[in-house]
């Protein structure tokens, strides 16, 4: 569903992603980790086309990303960041059905979608719907966000430290609705975390990136039972 071939990406002389290959099958949930700076956001974002490569390819269903147009390719992309970015002048509603009225949905199917991700999400406060960004608490709004990624249900969803400022129970919680979501709709899932505990949590098969490269890549407890080297079991074991 997400192939990258070969992709490389330098910011001057600085390369940030070097020769990196890697599919992320259709229904899968595939949690990039690896510690600050070592390339994770990059990454997420060639797929959206928020940045561009050097070299190399990124597929999207089997179609190059760079040849496509740029609304069409992000209209199929759901995508949510720690920093939210939810549109100030429109309610909690309007915010999470952006997607599937700009896709022409009828307005009794988004208003249905967006009750059912209230509910989903536990952001089922009296008047939630009508709300506007600026009073929602932080977790609140980054569940608005997550539900906007989520709300035309895409075949593709990008995160990228979605839960970052929550505290832990909301986190827990927040993660057991993303997976049962994620599994529901058979949505391949691209998340980027730093946090090891929140990687083994979520994903079927997590690569742990360090200096632009996947130094490995398994299931959770491949990662734990057979680290590749000493690096990735000091990830590994350091965060735990
Ligand atoms: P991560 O998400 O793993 O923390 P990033 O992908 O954000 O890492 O960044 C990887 C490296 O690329 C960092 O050294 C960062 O400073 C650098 N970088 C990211 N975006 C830019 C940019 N637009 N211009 C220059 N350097 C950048
Ligand atoms: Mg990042």
């Amino acid at each position: 569903m997400i192939e990258f071939e070969h992709v490389r990406k330098a910011f001057g002389e600085h390369v940030v992603i070097e020769d990196l290959s890697l599919r992320v099958a259709d229904g899968e949930f595939f949690v990039l980790v690896g510690p600050s700076g070592s390339g994770k956001s990059t990454l997420l974002r060639t797929v959206n086309r928020l940045t561009h490569i050097d070299s190399g390819r990124v597929l999207v269903d089997g179609k190059d990303v760079s040849t496509q147009p740029i609304e069409t390719l992000r209209r199929g992309i759901g995508y949510a960041i720690q920093s939210v970015g939810l549109f100030p002048h429109r309610t909690v509603a309007e915010n999470i059905g952006t997607v599937p009225r700009l896709l022409g949905w009828a307005a009794q199917e988004i208003d249905a979608r967006v009750a059912e991700l209230i509910a989903l999400l536990k952001l089922d406060e009296p008047g939630m719907a009508g709300r506007y960004p600026d009073t929602l608490s932080g977790g609140q709004a980054q569940r608005v966000g997550v539900a906007r990624a989520l709300a035309a249900r895409p075949k593709i969803v990008l995160m990228d430290e979605p839960f970052g400022a929550l505290d832990p129970l909301t986190r827990e919680s927040l993660q057991a609705s993303v997976k049962s979501i994620q599994r529901d709709t058979g949505t391949a899932m691209l998340f980027v975390t730093h946090d090891m505990d929140e990687a083994f949590r979520l994903g079927d098969r997590v690569g742990l990136m360090l200096d632009g490269r996947l130094a490995q890549v398994g299931t959770p407890l491949e990662l734990i039972r057979e680290p590749a080297n000493e690096r990735v079991s000091e990830f590994v074991g350091g965060t735990r």
